[in-house]
Parts: structure tokens; sequence; C-alpha cells
């Protein structure tokens, strides 16, 4: 027999041939079903054979596991100092005739021990207990594999006889079906101490749910009793909004196999958290798959590791989900929505009115606690599975993910407006109020990736801003279209200033008495697409992009040059710069103005730059902010002799209150109050501004004059000086000099 051979191939012939008798084949197989240890068997097979074949003494050896050595098993009538002498042998292709048979796979026949070259090393351990001869075969397993060896020894040199090669061969089977045996029992009651001892719930159930089996574990990690396991719904075991669980079932449905962390809830409700493997497997004649599922309760792990990496994910503050988590939450919606064609969800970016104002009077301690109750009133608003985040400041955004039609978002947001604006009561007992304003974009309507969502709700908030605050907006395609144009114009803007294709003209300002041209207005121009664009259509975009810093040093620089060519064609004119809101946005931003002005007059003029025919125009809407750093920088600006003009007075916050605590010389009356020169309360107004200016002791100035009866008007009002139309409209340099020179 060839070493290759397998059991099934020649079994059936063995037993129609069989050189046992059936009596005693019977013996052995009820040994083999019963309980018998393999040690039992293997010595109940070699006094078969010793019986059977008188005279011959038998030996059974088992490879060991390694499968390098031959372990002594069964060999009753052999003595001692022979067994132990060999026991561990190193097999090998010529040790003796069971280590070659062992490590050949094939019978070795060996007659004459004395004379044979395999016994050559150890002849004289078998010779010197009358051993003189030793057929051995090796025991295989059904796939063929070494399992030990059987042997046969007589005490004399002898051939076999077919016969006794046919006993040889059956014996060595009926050892290997008794190892074997012993091997899949030893594995089985392995694998039942694992399923029942092992730490981890292990559950086993068809595609159905039905439930095949379910450790110890599984009911001790569930908390629930075998009773009530019927069939297992994962729907119920872990928590059905998770992600996670969609994917799971799109990966095991396909026979892949899963492994990743859950949300459990066991039988008491608690919930825990689950490291889930599930493995998929099919019997041959299975239709459908059947599924291990093993789980560990990782709850004290993940605690731990959580606390770690709480403070990556929430904002210490409020407790909300911070930015960065709240996007990855996002992203999460939107991979879930590639398994569900249908998913959607709404995204709500909101920002409160007039936070900076609180935190800057009443300082960070109570803006802190005002924070912490928006938080808290949000949240009393939301949904079960909405989720609020804090992204900075005072921004919060709230994902909701089921589907909500607009009508229910806009009720939602009046809520949430609503709850926001009733007053907040303070540690300190001082009550504040502020408002909320919001924008919304929806996935996937509005936008179907991270950043266009954030970037659509940013147009709508930005919109419910400019509406006039404490509203909300509802993102749509003209915010898209208006902001694919500011875009645009951004870029145009950027390449503008690189490519100095920005220019000034000059207004003159006349003298309200003589109408003599004593001051300009420097006032930008872009070149752009063949034309002059004005700076309505581009200093918003310059401001909102933050290019107006440039801007502004590149305007202020060349109207500072200008004022040096008029006093070296010994003109006695000053010059008017208006300067963005922006530039004052910050203490940094003011320092810089500042520092820029100084740097630009030292570089131009070293000996001394006429500072006091300088005039900075600034807005109503500056006085505004905060004020201790901003007088200071007025105050800087005005002890260098620049003088400071409130520019389109009477249009923004028209609290008078500040113009006697700043530092400012002029006001600018708006054109809109001159524009009907017959409406008495129009008229009153001015009245009444000239008068105030009067007794701060300023300077009025009056714009948009373009006919003889709004100079009669204005003229009749005794202000300073007049600009407008009538006079001069903006010129280009060279055309201002003329006009001048002539004036
Ligand atoms: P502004 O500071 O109020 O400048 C006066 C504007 O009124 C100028 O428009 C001027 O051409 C226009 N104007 C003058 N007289 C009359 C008149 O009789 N009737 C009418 N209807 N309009 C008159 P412009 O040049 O288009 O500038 C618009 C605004 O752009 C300026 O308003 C100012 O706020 C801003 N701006 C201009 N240049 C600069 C600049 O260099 N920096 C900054 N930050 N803003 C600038
Ligand atoms: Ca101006
Ligand atoms: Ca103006």
């Amino acid at each position: 027999m060839s070493a290759h051979s397998t059991k099934n191939d020649y079994l059936p012939s063995l037993i129609k041939t069989s050189a046992i008798s059936a009596k005693r084949y019977a013996t052995i197989l009820t040994m083999l079903l019963g309980e018998s240890s393999l040690k039992s068997v293997l010595h109940a097979i070699v006094r078969l054979i010793e019986e059977k074949n008188f005279g011959s003494k038998s030996s059974i050896l088992l490879l060991s596991s390694d499968g390098k050595r031959l372990l002594k098993a069964a060999a009753p009538s052999i003595s001692d100092s022979y067994n132990n002498a060999i026991n561990g042998i190193e097999i090998g292709p010529k040790v003796g005739s069971c280590g070659a048979a062992a490590f050949l796979g094939q019978r070795v026949i060996v007659e004459d021990i004395a004379s044979h070259e395999n016994w050559a090393p150890y002849r004289e351990l078998p010779l010197s207990v009358g051993l003189k001869s030793c057929w051995s075969e090796p025991i295989l397993s059904g796939e063929g594999e070494v399992l030990g060896s059987f042997a046969m020894y007589y005490e004399e040199v002898k051939a076999p006889r077919a016969e006794d090669l046919a006993l040889i061969s059956e014996a060595a089977l009926l050892a290997s079906l008794a190892i074997e045996r012993d091997r899949s029992s030893r594995f089985q009651r392995l694998c039942g101490g694992i399923f029942n001892q092992m730490p981890l719930a292990l559950l086993i159930t068809d595609a159905k749910g039905t439930v095949l089996d379910a450790n110890p574990s599984f009911f001790d990690i569930m908390h629930s009793a075998k009773t009530d396991l019927a069939a297992f719904e994962p729907h119920c075991v872990f928590e059905q909004s998770s992600i996670e669980l969609a994917h799971l079932f799109e990966q095991i449905r396909s026979g892949n196999a899963w492994h990743g962390e859950l949300i459990g809830r066991r039988a008491d409700d608690e919930s825990f958290y689950a490291d889930v493997n599930v493995t998929v497997f099919k019997e041959s004649e299975d239709i459908e798959y059947s599924y291990a599922w093993i789980f560990s309760d990782i709850t004290d792990k993940k605690s731990a590791a959580e606390t770690i990496h709480y403070q990556a994910k929430f904002d210490p503050l409020t407790q909300l989900v911070n930015r960065p988590h709240l996007f990855e939450k996002i992203e999460q919606q939107i991979n879930m929505s590639k398994l569900n064609p249908y998913a959607c969800f709404s995204f709500i970016l909101m920002d409160l009115d007039n936070f900076k104002q609180i935190n800057d009077s009443l300082g960070h301690k109570l803006g802190d606690e005002v924070l912490i109750q928006v938080a808290e009133r949000i949240k009393a608003c939301m949904g079960k599975n909405d989720v609020l985040g804090r992204l900075g400041g005072d921004e919060f955004a709230l994902i909701i993910p089921d589907e909500v039609c607009p009508e229910v978002l806009s009720k939602l947001v009046q809520q949430l407006n609503q709850v926001i604006s009733q007053e907040y009561l303070l540690d300190s007992h001082q009550r504040v109020f502020t408002r909320l304003s919001a924008g919304i974009s929806r996935f996937p309507q509005d936008a179907c990736s991270l950043e266009q969502l954030l970037n659509c709700a940013d147009q709508a908030l930005f919109c419910a801003k400019e509406q006039g605050r404490n509203q909300f907006h509802f993102f749509n395609d003209q915010m898209q279209s208006d902001a694919e144009r500011t875009a645009k114009l951004t870029n145009a803007l950027k390449l503008a200033i690189e490519n100095d294709a920005f220019e000034l003209h000059y207004q003159p300002i006349v003298c309200a008495k003589q109408h003599k041209i004593r001051h300009v207005e420097a006032l930008v121009r872009w070149r752009h697409d063949g034309r002059l664009v004005r700076p309505d259509e581009f200093i918003p975009a310059a401001e909102a992009s933050g290019l107006i810093i440039e801007l502004g040093r590149w305007v202020r620089v060349e109207a500072m040059k200008t004022l040096l060519e008029f006093e070296a064609l010994g003109l006695d004119i000053g010059i008017s710069i208006n300067v963005s809101t922006f530039e004052f946005w910050s203490h940094d931003l003011q320092d810089c103005l500042i520092n820029s002005i100084t740097e630009t007059a030292t570089k131009i003029l070293p000996e001394g730059f006429p500072f006091h025919k300088l005039t900075l125009e600034i807005t109503e809407s500056l006085l505004m902010k905060e004020q201790v750093h901003l007088i200071n920088s007025l105050s800087q600006l005005r002890e260098l002799g620049i003088k400071i003009a409130i520019d389109d007075f009477g249009t923004g916050y028209s609290s008078l209150s500040y113009l006697s605590e700043f530092p400012v010389d002029i006001i600018k009356i708006d054109k809109s109050f001159i524009r009907d020169v017959n409406d008495k309360k129009q008229a009153a107004l001015v009245s009444a501004v000239v008068a105030l200016s009067r007794a701060l002791n300023l300077d009025v100035t009056v714009e948009g004059v373009e006919s003889h009866l709004q100079l009669a008007f204005v003229s009749e009002k005794e202000v300073d000086s007049i600009q407008g139309y009538f006079f001069h409209k903006p010129l280009e340099k060279t055309a201002l000099l003329e006009v001048i020179t002539k004036h």
C-alpha cells in the first residue's frame, strides 16, 4: 500500500477478505463506539493480532505532535527495557522498521534484524530481548497523514505470508480509526468547553434568525434567561439607528464576515458597547447562510478610552459635540445615504446675534454662562435623533437626520428663536437677552458633500443676518448664484491687486461760501474688462474676502502721494480717504492701519508729512463697536494731525451720544437728506444736525448736491463744505489738476 492511498480506498476490500474474525472485529468496534480510552483500544488491537498470529509480538507507536518522533502506545508483550529504549526515537528513512515506515509512509519488512542495514546502529536492542524480525506498517489517517506505526515482531528470522500482510494492514486501519476517533472526540470536548466557558457571547442563528445555539456568556452579557430566547432580532439587541448595523447586514447577507463595534441593548434595556464579529457559514446542503455572532461587552474598556477621546469630540463648555465631531457625524449621514438612496437630512447653522456685545460688556465668564443656557434651551427643542454641536464661539449647529418637511423645519427654528430670545438670568443676577439667526441647508436637495452643505447653510445664515437678524433662511439657488458671483469677483479682485488694476479718482469738495476747491475725496475705481467699475460693486466683496486690507493700503499710499504732488504744485488742497469699517475690525487691524499710514509717510516724505491735510472718512456703524481701543486709535491718528470725518451721517445707527465721546472733526451729511428739498422733516433734521455740530465744534459737509435748488437749500443751512455733481464729478488726476488750475 502506498503512503498516499486513503482508508476509503481499501476499506471495502479489506472487510470482504478480513483476516480477523467477525467476533473479534465486533469487540474492537464496540470499544471504538463506546467510551473506551485510546490506550485500551490500542491494547485490544495488539492483543487481537497476537492471538490471531500466534508467536508474534505486536507494538503500536504514535507519531509525536511535531511529527518527528515515535512514542510508545501499546506493546504489552514486548519487554519494558526495549519499549523504553525506543520510546521517543527520531524517525528517518533508515531508522529500524517502524522509524522508516513512519518516515516513508510505507510498509517496511525486515526479515532479519541482525543483517538489515536499517537496524545496524540499534540491532543490539531487539536482539538482546530475543526479537529477530520486524514487519512494520504505517498507521495512516483518512487523509493519508502518518499517525504512527504498527509492528509485528518474531523471535525468529521470518518472511510474511500474504495473510500476514493483510493482517498488518487491518491492524493499522483499526489503530487509525481508534486514533482518529480519539482526536475528534477530544476536539469536540475542547469545542464544547470553549463554547461554554469562553467569556465572549456566542450565538448561532440561521438566516431567519432562529437561534440554533447560544452559550452561557450570551445570557450573562444580555442579562437574559435562556427561556427568553426564541429568535434573535439584531435590531432589538443592537441600536437600530446605527449606521454600522446597516453596513453589517449588507455584508453578511452577501456572505462576508463582519467585524465592528455596535451599541447593544440588554434585556433590562441597559445599553452597552459590543465588539462584534459575525461569521457567515453554510453547510454544503444548506441554501441559506447561517451566522455565528460572537461579541464581547467592551463598555468598561470603551469608557476608559472614551474619557480620553471625550475631549477630542466634545466641547468642554457645553458638553455638545464639537466642530470636528459634528462634521464626522455629517459625513456618516452622507455615507449612509450610499446604502439608502432615499436618505435625507437637514443641517441648521445657528449664530447668536449680539453675543460679542454680551461678551465684551459682561466678560467671558458670564458670556460662557449664556452659551451653556443657550445649549440647554436648544436641546429642549430637539428630537431624539437630532445632533446638536457647538462649532465654536456663539455658533451652534443641528443635524436633523430624519426626513422633515420645510414647514416642520420652519416651525422648529421659530420655536428655537422664541426660546433663545427669552431672558437669561445669570448667576450674578444679571439679566441679558440674545437672539438667534439660522441658515438651513438640506441633503441632498441643496448639497451632497459636507463642504457644500456647510457652505449652503452658511450662505443662508448670511442672508438671515443681512435681513436684520433674528431670522432664519433656507438655502436657495439665488444664494448659490450670488455666492458664485462673489467668488468670481473675489478672484478677479485678487488678480486686480496683483496687476495694479485700480486707480483713484478725486471729487472736489468746495467751501460753502466761495465755492472754492479746498479739498478732494479720493474714490477708488477698478479698470476691469475695459470699463471702470464703481466701488459699490466691488467693495463689499473686497470686505467679505479680507482683500479690503490690501486695497485700503494701496488707496492710502496713492492718495498720500497725490497730496505731496499738490504740495509740490503749491496747491493748498486736502485729501479725504475712505476707510472701511473692516480695517477697524480688531485691535491688531487698527494698529496695522496706523502703522501703514506712518510708515508710508516716512517713506515718501521723511522730513515731515503734512498730516493736517489728510482726512479719514469712517462710517457711523464703526462707532457702535467696542470703544476704548477705537477711541485710542482715532486719538492717535488725530495726534498726527489727521482729521476724522463721519461719512454718510444719518444713515446708520443714529445715536447721537457717541458724537460727543468720539474724537471726530467733520460730519458728512448723507445725500439722502437733501434729495427732496421740500421734505420738511428732512429739512428739520439737516438743521438739527448742523446745530448739533456747531455745538460740538464739528465741521459739516453736505454730499450729493446736484441742483440749484439743493444748493440753495444747503446754503441756507450754513454748512461748511459742499460736495456734489453740481460742482464736480469725480475726476481723473490730470483732469482734476486742470480744473484746479483753471479755478
Ligand atoms: P462715499 O464715501 O459716500 O462717496 C461718495 C459717493 O457719492 C461717490 O460714489 C461719488 O461719486 C458719489 N457722489 C458724489 N457726488 C454725488 C452727487 O451729486 N450725486 C450722486 N448721486 N452721487 C454723488 P462712488 O465713487 O461710486 O463711491 C461709492 C462708495 O464707495 C463711497 O461712498 C465709499 O463708501 C466707497 N468707496 C469709494 N472709494 C473707496 C475707497 O477707496 N475705500 C473704501 N473703503 N471705500 C471707498
Ligand atoms: Ca466718503
Ligand atoms: Ca458719503
